[in-house]
C-alpha cells in the first residue's frame, strides 16, 4: 500500500521505475498515443519494445496502482489483498488454492479419515507424517524409485527384512519385522472384540467401529505412535546404521503414546 506520495509524483516515479533504461538512456522516446509515431526503444543496437507496447504495458501498470489507495502522512504498509481488513488469514489463502487447484475428488472415506486425523494433538511433524500416509506419500524405496531416485532392484528392497520390495503397505502392514510390532501392541491395546489386527493397521478408515470415543482417541494416539516410530527406527537402520530393536521400536510407542494421551485434554 502507497502512503506518503504525491499521485502525479507516484506516476510519474513508477513510470522511471517501469522504463528498463530510465531517461538518461540515448534511446528513450516520449509516450505516444499512436503507435505509427512512436519510436522504438533499444539498448545496445537491440529493438525492446515499441512506443505502443510501452504505453499499453504503463497503462496496466498505472490500472494496477490506481487500484492501491495513496494517503498523506501515512507510513507504507503491507497488505494482503485476499481479505477486505488486509490482513492475512490462512483461511483465505487456503480458499484462493483451493480454488485454483484441480484433479479428481477424494474419496469420501480418505475425507473423513483426513478430518478424524486432525483432531489429535501430536507433534505437527507427527501429523504430517499421518496426513502422508493416509495419502500413500511416504518416501519409501518403490516411490525413491518410481521418482528415479534409487535403481530399481537391490535398492529397491525393504530396509528392514531386506527381502520384499518396500513399499507403505510392506513396510507397515506385511513387513515380518513390523508385523511382530503391530501385534504386541495390538494385544496391549486389547481390541481383538472391536477390529482384526488389519483393521487396526489402517485404523483411521476404521475409527468409527471403537464406539467409545475415549478408546478411540487413545487408539488413535497408540497408531500414530506406532507408525511414526517404525519410521524413525527403519530411518535409524539406513542413515545411522543402527540395528532394528524391537524392544526399542515398543519402548518408544509407549513412550510417545503416554505423552500424547496425557497432553490429548490439556
Ligand atoms: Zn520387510
Amino acid at each position: 500500500m502507497a502512503g506518503s506520495t504525491d499521485p502525479a509524483a507516484f506516476s510519474s516515479a513508477a513510470f522511471e521505475a517501469f522504463h528498463p533504461f530510465g531517461r538518461q538512456h540515448s534511446g528513450y522516446a516520449p509516450i505516444a498515443d499512436d503507435s505509427a509515431t512512436a519510436r522504438p526503444y533499444s539498448g545496445n543496437g537491440a529493438v525492446l519494445v515499441s512506443g505502443q507496447q510501452l504505453t499499453d504495458m504503463l497503462q496496466k501498470l498505472l490500472d494496477a496502482l490506481g487500484r492501491v489507495p495513496v494517503r498523506e502522512n501515512c507510513e507504507d504498509s503491507f497488505s494482503w489483498a485476499l481479505t477486505t481488513n488486509g490482513v492475512f488469514s490462512v483461511k483465505s489463502c487456503y480458499d484462493f488454492f483451493m480454488a485454483s487447484l484441480s484433479g479428481p475428488p477424494l474419496d469420501s472415506k480418505k475425507i473423513l479419515a483426513l478430518i478424524y486425523l486432525w483432531k489429535y494433538k501430536v507433534p505437527s511433524k507427527t501429523l504430517d507424517f499421518g496426513w502422508r500416509f493416509i495419502h500413500n506419500r511416504i518416501a519409501t524405496r518403490d516411490q525413491l524409485v518410481r521418482m528415479g531416485v534409487l535403481v530399481e532392484g537391490m535398492d529397491s528392497l525393504c530396509s528392514l527384512c531386506m527381502e520384499k520390495e518396500e513399499s507403505l503397505s510392506h513396510l507397515f502392514l506385511s513387513c515380518e519385522i513390523t508385523t511382530r510390532i503391530w501385534r504386541r501392541v495390538f494385544m496391549c491395546l486389547d481390541l481383538s472384540d472391536l477390529l482384526t489386527l488389519e483393521d487396526f493397521g489402517d485404523f483411521f478408515y476404521n475409527y468409527e467401529k471403537i464406539p467409545c470415543l475415549n478408546k478411540r482417541m487413545i487408539v488413535a494416539n497408540v497408531w500414530l505412535a506406532t507408525v511414526w516410530s517404525i519410521w524413525s527406527k527403519r530411518n535409524a537402520v539406513i542413515f545411522k546404521e543402527e540395528p532394528f530393536s524391537f524392544t526399542e521400536c515398543m519402548s518408544e510407542i509407549i513412550f510417545n503414546s503416554w505423552r500424547w494421551i496425557s497432553s490429548f485434554h490439556n
